[in-house]
């Protein structure tokens, strides 16, 4: 029996109508959530995920703010505007898209995100607390594929999980939280030997790796819940994911589709972190 599907374009339309009531709600209370997102230069690919983030920023009710500049933006300059953000308390939420410039060091930028505005979670901080349990923004990708699994209804008390990749702003967080949620947690990356080995013992596979087919049928364990973090283009130029999906799903219990799996969740986690961003900021004024 194939899996069933696991659909982020449909969960993340049930989370957007909560949070579209409460962006509601803050804003009759006089605080309309806002986010505001900074783009520098031309790459293409940022564009297209800019213009989606600010069309579900209105779509829930979320005021969002676009700053753009040229490719030729000094650090200095880009430091003095987040530095005006946090002082701004219209803006509830920061986001710099990356990638930026080379004469731009990211991570300097990411330092300089109040921790009480750093809706990505990206922050050193921010990070921090996720490692130590502590509450904070949970990066919103990992986050996403957590309300995922939950979606299925399976506890993962006890499970064992296999995160295949070990970015800051996935793989890492990603493993955090499936530790956190009681699960045992296997790290996988480039110089695991025999990934499969480790797949096949798995209830949860969550592959984060930006690679087509690294994980086939073969490395799964029946019934186990398949998360596909990846995107990437087959020879047709179509989106997909890490996973052989055709394959896969007629092993596992639970995977999730690339597109309209954790795509869409991504976004979402980024609106549902600027509402509670709001809410926070909207409690300290009461
Ligand atoms: P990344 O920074 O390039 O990390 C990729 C990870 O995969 C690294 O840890 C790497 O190991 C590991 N890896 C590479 N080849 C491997 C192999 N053959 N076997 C096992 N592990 C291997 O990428 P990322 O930013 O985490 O993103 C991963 C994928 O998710 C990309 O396709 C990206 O586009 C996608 N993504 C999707 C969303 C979404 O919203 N859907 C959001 C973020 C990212 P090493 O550490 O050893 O190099």
């Amino acid at each position: 029996m194939p899996a069933n599907l696991i659909s982020g374009t449909q969960l993340s339309q049930e989370i957007r109508v909560d949070i579209a009531r409460r962006a509601a709600r803050s804003s009759s209370a006089g605080v309309q959530p806002g986010l505001a997102v900074i783009l520098v230069g031309d790459d293409p690919a940022s564009h297209v995920y800019v213009r989606n983030k600010v069309q579900a920023c209105a779509a829930t009710g979320i005021r969002s703010v676009l700053e753009r500049h040229p490719a030729s933006l000094t650090q200095a300059a880009l430091l003095a505007q987040i530095a005006a953000l946090n002082a701004d308390p219209a803006v509830h939420g920061i986001l710099v898209q990356m990638p930026l410039p080379p004469q731009i060091d990211p991570n300097a930028v990411i330092a300089a995100i109040s921790t009480a505005k750093d809706v990505d979670g990206y922050s050193v901080l921010s990070a921090g607390e996720l490692l130590t349990g502590a509450p904070g923004f949970r990066p919103c990708t990992p986050y996403g594929c957590m309300k995922l699994i939950e979606s299925t209804g399976i506890s993962l008390k006890g499970k064992h999980a296999v995160v295949i990749g070990r970015s800051n702003t996935v793989g890492k967080p990603m493993a955090l939280l499936l530790l956190q949620a009681n699960a045992t947690v296997t790290i996988c990356h480039s110089n695991t030997p025999d990934l499969g080995l480790h797949t096949r013992q798995a209830d949860v596979v969550v592959a984060a790796v930006g690679r087509r087919n690294t994980v086939t049928a073969d490395m799964i364990k029946p019934g186990a819940i398949v998360i596909d973090v990846g995107m990437n283009r087959d020879e047709a130029g179509k989106l997909c994911g890490d996973v052989d999906f055709a394959g896969v799903r007629e092993v596992a219990g639970a995977i999730t589709p690339v597109p309209g799996g954790v795509g869409p969740m991504t976004i979402t986690m980024l609106l549902l972190n600027t509402i509670e961003a709001a809410e926070a900021a909207q409690g300290k004024i009461a």
